[in-house]
C-alpha cells in the first residue's frame, strides 16, 4: 500500500519541530567543541564547523568527531595549519572519518582557498552575499550542496536550509508532497514555508537528524514509540493504525 501524499502547511513543519524539541530538548547545533581559541594556531571559529562538515560526509558524526579531536590534538587546527601540513600526515590524523584520502584533499582544497584568496580568514569569505557565497562554496573541490549549506547556516550564519538523506527520508515518510526530487526541491519545501530564521532552521535540521538516528531508522523505524506517529502515514501503515 502506498502513502497518501499531502501538501504540508507552515503549521505542519512547526508541529514537527515542536514535538521533536519537546521530546529531545534543544540540540543547539552545530556542536563546536574546540572553537576559535582551542590552540594558538587556530584561525577562526568557523574552521571547526567547516572541517566537521567535510569530515562527516558519508559517515556518522561520531567518526567525524573523533577525526576532529585527532586534528586538534595534533595541532592541525586552522586553515593555515591544514594548508601547510603534508597530505600524508593529515591522512593519518583523520583516518577514523573514512574516505580519508579524499577528505584530506577536500580539507586542503578548502584551506587553500581561505589562505590564498581570503587572507587566511573565513570571515572574509562569509562576507559575501548568500547567493554568491553558496556559488563560491560549490566551486571548491569537495563541497556539495549539503556541505555548502551546513557551512552557510552554521558557520557563516546565513539562512540556507540544509537537506540531507535523513530529511528526505522523513519528508517522504510523512507523505509530504515535494515538487521534484532534487536537493533544491526538498529545500524549497522548507524555505518557502518558514521565515529565514537562523535558530529555527539550524535547530530543525538538527532535530530531524537526531530523530532519524534514534527513531526513524532506514530499516525498521521505531514507529510505535514515535512522537510523530499520528502525523505519519508510513508509521500508521507500519503499526496497522
Ligand atoms: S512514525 Fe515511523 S516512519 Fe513515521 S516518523 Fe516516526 S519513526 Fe519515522
Amino acid at each position: 500500500m502506498s502513502v497518501k501524499m499531502t501538501v504540508p502547511a507552515r503549521s505542519d513543519l512547526l508541529e514537527i519541530y515542536d514535538r521533536l524539541v519537546r521530546k529531545n530538548g534543544r540540540r543547539n547545533w552545530w556542536p563546536v567543541k574546540y572553537g576559535k581559541y582551542g590552540t594558538a594556531r587556530a584561525d577562526t571559529g568557523g574552521f571547526e564547523i567547516v572541517a566537521g562538515a567535510i569530515l562527516v560526509q558519508n559517515t556518522t558524526w561520531k567518526n567525524a568527531e573523533r577525526a576532529l579531536g585527532n586534528m586538534h590534538t595534533a595541532g592541525i587546527w586552522g586553515y593555515r595549519a591544514v594548508h601547510e601540513i603534508p597530505e600524508t600526515a593529515l591522512v593519518e590524523t583523520i583516518r577514523s572519518s573514512g574516505y580519508y584520502n579524499t577528505k584530506t584533499k577536500k580539507l586542503k582544497a578548502f584551506a587553500e582557498v581561505i589562505v590564498k584568496e581570503y587572507a587566511g580568514s573565513d570571515a572574509n569569505l562569509f562576507e559575501l552575499e548568500l547567493a554568491d557565497l553558496r556559488h563560491r562554496l560549490l566551486d571548491i573541490y569537495g563541497i556539495g550542496e549539503e556541505t555548502a549549506d551546513d557551512i552557510i547556516l552554521y558557520a557563516a550564519k546565513k539562512p540556507s536550509f540544509v537537506i540531507d538523506a535523513y530529511t528526505r527520508r522523513l519528508v517522504d515518510r510523512l507523505g509530504w508532497h515535494v515538487d521534484g526530487s532534487r536537493y533544491s526541491d526538498y529545500q524549497r519545501l522548507f524555505s518557502s514555508r518558514l521565515e529565514p530564521d537562523l535558530e529555527l532552521w539550524g535547530e530543525l535540521h538538527a532535530q530531524i537528524d537526531g530523530h532519524a538516528v534514534r527513531v526513524c531508522h532506514k530499516l525498521d523505524p521505531l514507529c510505535h514509540g514515535c512522537v510523530l506517529l499520528d502525523l505519519c502515514p508510513t508509521g500508521r501503515l507500519n503499526t496497522g493504525q
